[in-house]
């Protein structure tokens, strides 16, 4: 079962979508679990690519992964949310912690949804085996195409893996980074291609230093064709001023197991945007905030209407495409 169009159109756009910005929130559906919030866990700094655009490329330890000791930390954090959450994972690169698919087991077993951002270049046993610990709470399978590392005919050989646990609620989406000398590529060839597969297809605009780059107008037309940043029908998103939930029903966890209201808290601070760790324990806001910053690229927040007075666009299928 995926999110529940009916349950996600009465959350974000019936008559609680001001209640649930503001104050009351009694969370979402899914995978027969009532979510209460997110968090977008970047588990490790480790990744087997190299890509030229990557924001992490600078690193200076690219080979972190998170060590036995730590994951056990995090595995009890977890442990004490209040409620279900779906915990969204990503890196560097998932597949490259050695203990994934204990820790997803672990996850399931606490009562979590699981979802994850991979680059798709683990090994077909690896990607199964891990379908198998999230069997029944794997809601999003989303897959980064590389192009310097990847095709989408091999993605699409690969998306045949997925398939089968779609009866489960899986979704599958592909997403890929709108840097310039692609972006014809993107709109001409690798949207089509997608789409003609019935697989969703999304873009996120290059960032250096945290913010979209330049884009020319003609750039900037193209990627607003493909949907802007995930499909939020824009390149930037500005919310400054706006009260937001990330914070009480949103977090981002980075490698260094420290945790944030959300990604621009993690980069800029301010007044709520340390959340605890993942060796402490989490310090969930008691409801929405105040968003004291100038650029928004937390899909999560925005997709899922903790943003006050904004409604997340419907995607293609008359539905909202709720991810990242
Ligand atoms: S796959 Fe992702 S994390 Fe790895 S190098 Fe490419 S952009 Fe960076
Ligand atoms: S940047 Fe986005 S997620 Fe962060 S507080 Fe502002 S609106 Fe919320």
């Amino acid at each position: 079962m995926s999110d529940s169009p009916s349950s996600m159109d009465r959350w974000l756009r019936g008559s609680t979508i001001a209640e649930a910005a503001t104050q009351s929130f009694a969370g979402w559906e899914l995978l027969g679990r009532r979510i209460h919030g997110i968090i977008s866990w970047n588990m490790n700094d480790s990744c087997n690519y190299r890509c030229s655009y990557c924001t992490q490329r600078n690193m200076a330890d690219r080979r972190g992964v998170l060590a036995g000791e730590r994951f056990q930390q995090a595995l009890d954090t977890f442990a004490r949310l209040p409620g279900s959450w779906e915990i969204k994972l990503s890196g560097g690169e998932p597949f490259r912690q050695p203990e994934l698919v204990e820790i997803t087991r672990q996850l399931v077993e606490q009562g979590h949804c699981i979802s994850i951002q991979t680059n798709f270049s683990a090994s077909e046993d690896r990607v199964r085996e891990f379908l198998e610990s999230t069997r029944g709470a794997l809601n999003l399978f989303s897959a980064s195409l590389h192009l310097e590392y990847d095709s989408p005919q091999a993605f699409l050989a690969k998306y045949q893996w997925i398939r089968p646990y779609e009866s489960l609620g899986v979704r599958f989406h592909v997403t890929s980074v709108a840097v310039p000398h692609r972006l014809l590529q993107l709109r001409d060839e690798i949207a089509p291609f997608f789409k003609s597969h019935g697989i969703m297809f999304k873009v996120q605009p290059e960032k250096i230093d945290g913010y979209v780059r330049d884009y020319t107008a003609d750039e900037q037309q193209i990627l607003l064709q493909l949907g802007g940043h995930n499909h939020t029908g824009r390149i930037e998103n500005n919310f400054q001023g706006k009260r937001c939930r990330s914070g009480a029903n949103y977090l981002v966890v980075k490698s260094n197991g420290k945790a944030f209201r959300c990604y621009p808290a993690s980069r800029l601070g301010g007044k709520f945007a340390e959340r605890g760790s993942l060796k402490d324990g989490f310090q969930l806001l008691d409801g929405p905030a105040i968003c004291p910053y100038t650029y928004c690229n937390c899909t999560v927040p925005i997709q899922r209407g903790m943003i006050e007075g904004y409604i997340p666009p419907l995607g293609e299928r008359g539905s909202l495409e709720l991810e990242e």
